[in-house]
């Protein structure tokens, strides 16, 4: 996929410019003509390199850098100031702002592609390290950072475009147990199959981290409790039928399974909500998916196994 570069410049003559001297760069372009529509537009398309104007009328290249800066969607994306002056003023002013590198006006070609070059690749290399510390080491899945950081943003679609969205906890059931019997290599081997599981029995859109220990959380946009229900059902479904076996010895396995939907704009505890109904799942017996009741009484059982 091309990566993104967004031109923030009042000169029009500039922006025909800068696309014909990155006409061969593999860079798809997003021009704006001032900084308030560049903001916008960094929040729309998520660029991976913006170059900046710093002289522009009304909101300068400093103000618009900084606001990016403090914007949490466009702060990780690298800033390059298009200065029309060589004072060493103005260029300390735009490293200060936030910017990584700056090119001086008029641009010399090959300079300018080396210089977005470089910026495009801080970026990919810093989208890698994030990345990286979003996911699991044992199973590969999602982590804990991700799931919450991933449950915010959930959360915020669901409400602007008011569909509902669902969690699922599931826990496995007498896990202990199995470190117990046949030791921690043997648990380790039985998470990463219970992900991979978890992973195979999900849609793209289904999110499936791994929450803790034992413990897998799953988002489910788009689907009130009682499809989320279903589909932890399903995991159910699938646990039961798949032959997991420790050390040679066939150990059947199973997950209790606790769901919660989103209930209102100023609901920030769905997961405690999944969490309790997980624990209902737990007294009922385990092996089983339990929906959370929004009246609290009591949680009721929506599929066993
Ligand atoms: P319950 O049905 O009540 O959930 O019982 P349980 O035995 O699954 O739950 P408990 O909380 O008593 O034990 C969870 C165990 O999971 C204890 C811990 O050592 C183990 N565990 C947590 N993380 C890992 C891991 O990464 N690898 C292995 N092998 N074990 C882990
Ligand atoms: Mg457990
Ligand atoms: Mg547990």
């Amino acid at each position: 996929m091309l990566q993104k570069l967004l031109v923030i410049d009042d000169s029009d003559p500039i922006h025909a410019l800068l696309r014909v001297r990155l006409r061969d760069e593999p860079v798809e372009i997003f021009s704006a003509v001032d900084g308030l529509a560049g903001l916008e537009l960094a929040r729309q398309v998520s660029p991976d390199l913006i170059l900046l104007d710093v002289d522009m009328p009304v909101t300068d290249g400093f103000t618009v850098c900084r606001e990016l800066k403090r914007d949490s969607l466009t702060n990780s994306v690298p800033v390059i100031f298009l200065t029309g002056a060589s004072s060493t003023d103005e260029k300390i002013r735009g490293l200060d702002a936030g910017a990584v590198d700056y090119i001086t006006k008029p641009f010399d070609a090959a300079e300018l592609r080396a210089r977005v070059r470089a910026g495009l690749r801080t970026k990919f290399l810093l989208d890698l390290l994030s990345k990286k510390a979003m996911i699991d080491g044992l199973t590969g899945l999602w982590n804990r950072a991700h799931f919450d950081q991933r449950l915010a943003t959930e959360i915020s679609l669901a409400i602007r475009s008011v569909r509902p969205l669902s969690v699922i906890m599931a826990d496995v059931d007498y896990f202990k147990r199995i470190n117990d019997q046949f030791g921690h290599p043997c648990g380790d081997e039985v998470l990463r199959t219970i992900g991979q599981l978890l992973t195979e029995s999900c849609r793209k859109e289904e999110v499936v981290c791994r929450y803790g220990g034992e413990e897998f959380g799953i988002i489910v946009p788009n689907s009130a409790a009682a499809d989320a229900a279903g589909l932890a059902g399903r995991f159910n479904r699938v646990m039961a039928s798949h032959e997991f076996t420790c050390r040679g010895t066939r150990t059947p396995l199973t997950c209790s399974f606790g769901v919660a939907e989103l209930a209102g704009d100023r609901d920030c505890h769905i997961v405690e909500r999944a969490d309790q109904a997980l624990y209902r799942a737990k007294q009922d017996g385990r092996n089983r998916v339990v929906t959370y009741d929004p009246d609290n009484v009591p949680a009721t059982t929506v599929a066993a196994a």
